[in-house]
Formats: C-alpha cells, structure tokens, sequence
C-alpha cells in the first residue's frame, strides 16, 4: 500500500516538471491567466492591421493591457488559413483566417471588429461585416472575439460609444477609456503622417521607422496600388516593394498622396464611388495620370475580390485614354508562384527604364502601353 502511494506522488511530481518544461522549451513561454498581470489581447497581422495597428496597439496597451500580434504571414498561416476557409473566399480573408489561427492559444480576447462603414455615405468590403461570424464558424475552440460593430455610415457620432464598447472588455472606468483613445488617436494620426511622406508600413515597426527612405528619394517613381493587405504584406506581395526598390524606383501608393487632393479627383467621375477603398484608389490613380514624374502604374490585386474587379478595369481603361503611363495588373491567389510575377515585373521596370532612356516616356507603338 504504501509502495503504491509513493508511486502516485512520484508520478505527480514528474507530471508537474514536465509540464513547467514543456512551458519553457517551446517558441516561447506562455504564462497561464493567472500567471499574467495584464489581459492579452490578440491582433490578427491581416486585413485591416495595415491601416490602424498602431490605433488598436496603443489603446490596449493605455487600458492596461498586452498587444500580441501574430506572425509575420508565413507558407504555415496561409496554408492553414487556406484549410479553415471556404475557397470562394478572396487569398486576404483566408489568410486573415491563418493569422487568428496563430494567435488562439495564446492570448484571452482576440479583436476581430465587425466594420461595416468608416467613412460616411461609404461602405467598405461586405466580407469585413460577417468576418467575426467567419471566424467563429471556421476556426473551433477560439477565445472569445471582441466583435464590436464600427459603422460610420450615417455619421460618425457614434465613435465614442463604439470605443467604450470595445474598451469595456478591459475595464469599466469610462474616463480611462476616453483617454486612452485620445493618446491612440495621437499615433494614429503620426502614422498616417509618415506614410503621407513616402515611409510605408513596410518601414515601420509599428509607428517606429526602421527603414532610411531618403535614398530611394529623386528617382523614377511608380505608383503601387491595392489594398493595404496586398501590398504591405510583404509575404503576399512577394516583397514588390522591396524589388521595385532594388531597381532604383521610388514606390509609392495611394496612401502617400493627400486625401483632399484624392477625394477630389474620385468626385470626378459620372457617380459616386461607395467603397471607400475604390474612391481612395481611383482617385490615386486619376491624380497619378496627370503628374510627369510618376513614370508607371502597378495594381497588386486579389483574386475573386470584388471590388478589384471592377477599380482595376476602371483604372486600366482610364490610364490608356488619359495618360501615356504604362499599367500592369497583378493578381494573387494562393496559388501564384513568385517566379511568374518576378517575370512580369521584370518587364515593367526594363521598360519603364528603357523609355525613360530611348523614348523620352513616349511610347513608340501607340498612346499607351499595357503589359496585361
Ligand atoms: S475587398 Fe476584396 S480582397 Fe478585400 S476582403 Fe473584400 S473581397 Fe477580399
């Protein structure tokens, strides 16, 4: 009898080492909740982390909590993203998918906002509204979500009350709230500033430049459209802005140019566009045409994305009739090989260079050159 208690409490005592090792020889070690003196809140590296990381960061991080942000998208998050999602849906939602994948056995809330308008009389891409409910269908034993509605449609009073509703997972203090919103506003605001100035999310850290941009500063410049997910994932993208870089060019994208100066040209066409990204891009794009130092055009699109479909078409039509710039599209699925687009862009730039060079930026064979 006695021998076999000893072997019970033996067993228990090599269980718990275990354990506690198994916590510190992994990637790194993830304390349990009690263990933790901050709530951790998961940001999935997708979507709309392009545009507002550095908002989310700091208002969690004001109220008190730990940010994690998932991994940089990798084959391991696309391809599992890819396992968990439909496959009518665009490569950004799946890999979207992958990224709260990477981050559900680590954190305690994960922060998936339902957005469906952030701008007034605009709405934004349908699949951004059901996006909490695809999450929770596809991927099982999920921490909770903190799916907050942001809809800005009507107007934008309701900003306050929907900060407090996300807010209120972490604390109950009203005010603590409201500052911490103030003090995330402020960063956002900085952020957009840099990216005005030419530094990208790809130079950044968050809101801390990592990347010297002068260098790249007087040369020939293209214009890199897409949604902010396309381009600034450097994984989906397969690293364009880099190779751009790399022959010389100075990349820039929608995001660089004035919003004033973009909304008005958008208002220029026959009707009203309502997707926020489509106004923002169209109108880069028209601006674009018009100025003599951006020497070509370059759409990274989704396929099965909507929305792309038709801005891309509207823009390549509108930079043959207006402009002599050349345009290039650029589709990405899951399935696209690196080879190919390497290719295409190679061909791009040897042209932009050799009419820069031989042709004074006027093509020899027409109006316009396209390189669909
Ligand atoms: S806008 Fe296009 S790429 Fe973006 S989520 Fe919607 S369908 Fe996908």
């Amino acid at each position: 009898m006695k021998n076999r208690s000893t072997f019970f409490i033996l067993m228990k005592i090599c269980l718990k080492f275990f354990q506690i090792a198994n916590n510190y020889i992994g990637e790194k070690r993830v304390p349990d909740r009690k263990e933790r003196m901050h709530m951790r809140i998961g940001i999935p590296r997708g979507l709309f982390y392009y545009y507002y990381y550095p908002l989310w960061t700091k208002f969690f991080e004001m109220l008190g909590a730990e940010v994690v942000v998932s991994k940089r998208t990798n084959k391991q998050i696309v391809d599992s993203g890819v396992k968990c999602t439909v496959d009518d849906a665009c490569l950004p939602v799946k890999v979207y998918h992958g990224h709260v994948v990477d981050l559900k056995d680590e954190v305690d809330f994960i922060f998936v906002p339902k957005i469906m308008s952030i701008y007034e009389n605009e709405y934004i891409c349908p699949k951004f509204c059901g996006l909490p409910e695809m999450v929770k269908s596809s991927i099982k034993d999920l921490p909770p979500l903190i799916d907050t509605t942001i809809d800005f449609y009507k107007s934008k009073k309701k900003l306050l009350k929907t900060v407090q509703e996300i807010g209120k997972h972490i604390t109950n203090d009203k005010n603590k709230i409201k500052f911490a919103f103030e003090e995330a506003l402020k960063q956002h605001k900085s952020y957009m500033g840099h990216m005005k100035s030419g530094i990208l999310p790809t130079d950044m850290d968050g809101n801390k430049i990592v990347y010297y941009m002068d260098t790249y500063k007087h040369k020939q410049k293209i214009l890199l459209l897409g949604h902010p997910y396309n381009i600034y994932d450097e994984y989906l993208s397969m690293n364009i802005i880099e190779k751009l870089r790399k022959n010389n060019l100075e990349v820039i994208t929608q995001d660089t140019f004035d919003t004033t100066l973009i909304n008005k040209k958008a208002e220029m066409m026959d009707k009203k566009m309502f997707w926020s990204f489509g106004r923002k891009v169209l109108g880069a794009a028209l601006y674009a045409m018009e100025q003599e130092d951006i020497q070509g055009i370059i759409y990274l699109s989704s396929f099965g994305c909507g929305i792309d479909s038709v801005i891309a078409d509207i823009i390549e039509r509108r930079t043959r009739r207006n402009s002599n710039k050349p345009f290039i599209l650029l589709t990405l699925d899951e399935h696209t090989g690196e080879a190919g687009i390497d290719t295409r862009i190679e061909a791009f730039v040897d042209m932009i260079k050799w009419r820069g060079k031989n042709e004074n930026y006027i093509s020899t064979y027409g109006k316009y050159v396209s390189t669909r």
